[in-house]
């Protein structure tokens, strides 16, 4: 269980400057290293003993992890890079503004200064027994104490579940899959590029970890490509509290609109599974439909087929067929056309 303090346990700190050194420490290291980005997740992990690394590999003397440079094709933003500065950068503003409104929702400012783009998308899971050290399925043990009649799963998964059914709380993930990005990754073998939808696996895959990086691995920078730069995007999130929140759900969405009728999209939810989830039936079947409120009822309930509520968390399934309603309905008004 969790032993909850203030006072950070001892371990060897190393501040690599370079991702050449990181690469170096990590291969000396693996195992025992735990990477450090702003610190938000990794500290509590840390302070409350249930994560006991030896050496913690702190990137935050790795300048050229930080910041967002323009592509042949579009942008690439350093893993470092915070959440403010992606939320807040110009270009991301003006062409990818999906990205930066999901960013400007996570948390609070301060949180925001001091989190980056490569911790949000690479965060654990907020289940409250895993995360109070609870010797769960995630944790290695043989029970899912929030999938049981007094569970706490209000805010767990209506989708996907596999022995596990905690969610991925991360607001700028379904963002990036919207917006095709792409995910770079400096391992022991050599740098690896992965779609967005790709990055993230459920429980079905490996029960023990959110995402694809294995011990060793950096993840080094996102590729955004111009290819839905400045499309119609929708992005909404519905949180308990509008400060210091997660998301109860989010939907992120890129849309071309050609001769009134949807001609390209992508769009995904967070927090109904433990990854996020593009909806490639719902994509498949609005193209070529208005994006009317017609549409969006359709798209809404495709969205939910197979949903699986557990004690608490019915709510989940009219909000997610509601977001995606709105997410391609919403658009009817708009005067805007391609
Ligand atoms: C009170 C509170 C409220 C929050 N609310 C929200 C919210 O509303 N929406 C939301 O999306 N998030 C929310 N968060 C989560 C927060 O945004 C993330 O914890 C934060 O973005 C993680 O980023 P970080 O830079 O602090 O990473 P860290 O905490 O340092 O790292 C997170 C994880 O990613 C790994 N990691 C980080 N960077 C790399 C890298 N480059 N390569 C390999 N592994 C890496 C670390 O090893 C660690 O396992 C909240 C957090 C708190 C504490
Ligand atoms: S939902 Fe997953 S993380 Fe939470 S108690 Fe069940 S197995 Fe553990």
């Amino acid at each position: 269980m969790a032993v909850i303090r203030d006072v950070m346990p001892a371990f060897d700190l190393l501040q690599p400057n370079s991702v050449a050194e990181a690469r170096n420490l990590l291969e000396q290291h693996g195992r025992d290293a735990w990477v450090l980005a702003g610190g938000l997740d990794s500290f509590d992990w840390l302070k409350d003993r249930i994560k006991k690394p030896r050496t913690v590999i702190d990137l935050s003397g790795v300048e050229e992890l930080r910041g967002v440079r323009t592509t042949g094709n579009g942008i690439e933003i350093g893993a470092m890079t915070t959440l403010t500065e992606v939320g807040q950068h110009a270009i991301i503003k003006e062409k990818y503004s999906l990205l930066a409104e999901a960013s400007s929702v996570v948390a609070s400012p301060q949180i925001r200064n001091q989190g980056t783009i490569g911790g949000n998308v690479s965060q654990d899971t907020r289940c409250w027994y895993y995360r109070s050290g609870w010797p769960c399925y995630r944790a290695g043990g043989n029970i899912c104490y929030a999938d049981t009649p007094e569970g706490r799963n209000r805010e767990h998964a209506i989708l996907h579940a596999d022995r596990c059914v905690a969610v991925n709380p991360s607001d700028t993930a379904p963002a990036l899959i919207a917006l095709d990005a792409q995910f770079v990754i400096s391992t022991r073998k050599g740098e690896r590029v992965v779609d967005a939808e790709d990055y993230f696996i459920g429980p079905d895959i490996d029960i023990t970890r959110l995402h694809i990086l294995q011990p060793g691995d950096l993840l080094t920078a996102i590729r955004i490509p111009s290819a839905w730069a400045g499309t119609k995007f929708y992005f909404e999130k519905v949180r308990d509290r509008n400060v210091w929140d997660f998301p109860l759900l989010n939907v992120a969405s890129a849309m071309v609109i050609l001769g009134g009728n949807i001609e390209r999209i992508r769009i995904a939810v967070n927090a109904a599974a433990a990854r996020p989830l593009r909806l490639k039936t719902v994509e498949n079947a609005v193209r070529g439909m208005p994006p009317n409120a017609a549409t969006g009822e359709m798209a809404g309930k495709l969205a939910v087929h197979g949903a699986v509520p557990l004690q608490f968390n019915a709510y989940k399934v009219p909000l997610m067929r509601n977001l995606v309603k709105r997410a391609i309905g919403g658009v009817e008004e708009a005067t805007w056309a391609f």
